[in-house]
């Protein structure tokens, strides 16, 4: 079977199961079996597979077929145009969150930015973006699983970021040495009755998406902290979940009287960012 052949196939099988995305996904997991790039993948689709590479390609899409990512399948996810080291310790950076990253960085530019805290930063993904669109800025990335720092650790690594990217173990905000100008996460914010819903939950680790009863127990201890680790003029950054703008806007409005709070919606649509800046001084929190 040529690579051509394996590839319409695995794109049908993948496909026949409902999977999303199954062109992308076959070319994915075909060039982790064989360790080729795309370029290379393109050059050689009338190239005969080996029996053991055909067989490996096969346990790859069969793995897939029982709701394995693929991104925990090759150990890889792309994220802001950037490749990211992924395992079932962290949560597989999601194409909506760039939204997140965005805002930042547009932040970023208009006003002094000099120190970020991203909280709960899982694979990195978030933090590794900021720190490579904004070289003068120093970030802090927090996380509570010991597991998911070594994934971030070795993302640093492999960006060559570890001087600017200080990783921090502990809860949300509590390991921070100093306030900072911008303090953003994409924290767990899934309801618990939403869980079993998501197939991914299998894989993915619950830590990273589990939001207690109403999604919002995260984001919420978050808020109630945020006023003491936020310098005056400093803003907080929070992706959201699809129904939950109206929650976290009425909130932030409660916990800070007077603020700027303003929703972004993704490409979908979905309201996905909510921004508050605080009224100067931060000592206004009720
Ligand atoms: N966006 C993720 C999902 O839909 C949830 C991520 C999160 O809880 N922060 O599965």
């Amino acid at each position: 079977m040529t690579i051509k052949q394996a590839l319409s196939r695995a794109r049908e099988t993948l496909a026949a199961n409902h999977i999303e995305d199954p062109s992308l996904e076959s070319e994915l997991l075909l060039r982790h079996a064989l360790g080729i790039s795309r370029v290379q993948l393109y050059l050689e689709l009338e190239h005969e597979l080996s029996p053991e590479q055909s067989q490996q390609f096969r346990r790859l899409i069969k793995r897939r077929l029982n709701h394995e990512p693929t991104a925990y399948i090759t150990g890889h996810r792309e994220f802001y145009g950037l490749d990211f080291l992924v395992s079932p310790d962290v949560l597989i950076p999601r194409p909506e969150t760039e939204l997140l990253v965005e805002k930042a960085i547009r932040l970023a530019q208009n006003q002094t930015v000099s120190t970020i805290a991203e909280v709960g930063t899982g694979s990195g993904a978030i933090a590794i973006s900021l720190a490579l669109s904004l070289p003068r800025v120093k970030i802090y990335a927090t996380d509570i699983s010991h597991a998911a720092l070594t994934v971030a650790q070795n993302n640093c690594q492999k960006h060559c970021v570890t001087s600017r990217v200080h990783l921090l173990a502990g809860d949300l905000l509590e390991p921070l040495p100093e306030p900072v100008d911008l303090i953003i996460a994409n924290l767990p914010y899934v309801s618990e009755s939403a869980l079993p819903q998501l197939n991914i939950v299998n894989f993915e680790p619950a830590l990273a998406l589990n939001g207690g009863s109403d999604g919002l127990e995260k984001i919420r201890r978050l808020c109630a902290r945020v006023s003491s680790k936020l310098n005056p003029g400093g803003c907080l950054l929070l992706e959201i979940g699809q129904g939950q703008s109206k929650a976290v806007t009425a909130l932030c409005r409660s916990l800070f009287l007077l603020a700027e709070v303003a929703v972004s919606p993704d490409l979908s649509g979905i309201d996905r960012v909510v921004s508050l800046t605080p009224a100067s001084p931060v000592a206004d929190k009720v």
